[in-house]
């Protein structure tokens, strides 16, 4: 990484506002938390430890996550990305998104007698989880989010006939249900938290006995990552985020940002975007990442703006994060067995994968 940070705010300090430097002195503000969050680190190695596994090709259906370099990444090593499951050959092995896809996907593969790795997010698992709960007690489900995204369209894709799409507090508005007092609202993971917020006071002002979820549906990820760009913002003459056009949380950030005082804000997918106007006049720069986002595409925008005077970095840093997940379960069974193949010889991996699947 570019630059020493000077300071490191401390991570129980949430809300503090960083010192104000000298009105000459450059400096940039590095967000932190930023970048690959749990549900984005494991769907990567995933594809990574697939390919090693059982060599390439290997389909991957959607992006598999929203960034162009990983996507690129991805493919020079033999992955293919498909739009839809029937495009990969009979008899393939697919790998499912972190965003997560519907049940008649899942049923899609087995009709093409596919070889399935679902690497979807556990916390976009939980959501589906939460609307086929609902809707087998009969709710009308409410589910804020943006039209179109493919995480949307795998969650309604649980229960179609008991969800509506709510996308932003405007919508709100028009939404219809059949029982007033059977209703619940679900999120898309990656939203921002205020406006959220603000279209469930617009549903709650029409429907008072609205149901929450039981747990956060923005996941931990989002949550922190808006918490930071807030602190940074707040003193930033401008805000680079480093994120592709169609990652919903990166272009959260941008929002957030320009919400809570950065002056001008921009979404980049690395250095090679920022156009240099965007500096004039400018002291304090704030940079921060999507989930989506490996950390070398910071370190590029970090450079670019060291060789521009922007050498001092700050890290700004209002909560820690250690949340891991563990690799698709299809995987590990395999990976498992191939371990005691190198081990033990093979009886003992035709063991582990027996048990392996003996365990689902
Ligand atoms: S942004 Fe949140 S929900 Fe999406 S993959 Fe990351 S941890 Fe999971």
């Amino acid at each position: 990484m570019t630059g020493t940070p000077a300071r490191q705010t401390d991570a129980t300090a949430e809300g503090d506002a960083a010192p104000r430097p000298a009105d000459d002195r450059r400096r940039v503000l590095l967000a932190a938390p930023r970048g690959y969050c749990a549900g984005v680190d494991r769907a990567v190695i995933a594809v990574e430890k697939a390919l090693e596994q059982y060599g390439a090709p290997i389909y991957v259906r959607h992006e598999i996550v929203h960034n162009k370099y990983v996507v690129k990444t991805l493919e020079k090593k033999g992955a293919i990305f498909v739009e839809e499951t029937e495009e990969v050959p009979e008899g393939e092995i697919v790998i499912f998104s972190a965003h997560g896809v519907a049940p008649a996907v899942h049923e899609e593969a087995e009709r093409g007698k596919l070889a399935t790795i679902d690497a979807t997010c556990p916390l976009v698992t939980k959501v589906h989880k939460e609307a086929v709960r609902y809707a087998k007690e009969d709710y009308d489900i409410l589910l804020i989010g943006h039209e179109g995204h493919e995480e949307v369209i795998g969650t309604s894709g649980e229960a179609p006939e008991h969800i509506t799409l709510v996308d932003g507090p405007e919508d709100a508005k028009n939404v219809e249900v059949r029982d007033p007092e059977k209703v619940v609202w679900l999120s898309q993971t990656t939203l921002s938290v205020d406006e959220t917020m603000e279209t469930v006071e617009a549903l709650q002002g029409r429907y008072p006995n609205l149901l929450s979820p039981p747990s956060d549906d923005i996941c931990y990820a989002t949550q922190n990552r808006q918490t930071a760009i807030k602190q940074v913002a707040a003193e930033a003459d401008l805000v680079l985020v480093v994120g592709s056009k169609n990652s919903s949380n990166s272009v959260r950030l941008v929002e957030t940002a320009l919400g809570h005082g950065a002056k001008a804000g921009h979404l980049v997918d690395g250095a090679e975007e920022i156009d240099e106007s965007w500096l004039e006049g400018v002291t304090t720069i704030g940079v921060s990442s999507g989930a989506s986002v490996p950390e070398v595409l910071v370190d590029g925008v970090l450079e670019w703006l060291a060789q521009r005077g922007w050498e001092d970095v700050e890290i700004v840093q209002p909560v820690k994060e250690h949340m891991q997940f563990s690799l698709p379960k299809e995987l590990r069974r395999d990976l498992r067995a191939e371990a005691a193949r190198k081990t033990a010889g093979p009886e003992a991996a035709a063991d582990a994968a027996a048990a392996g699947r003996a365990a689902g």
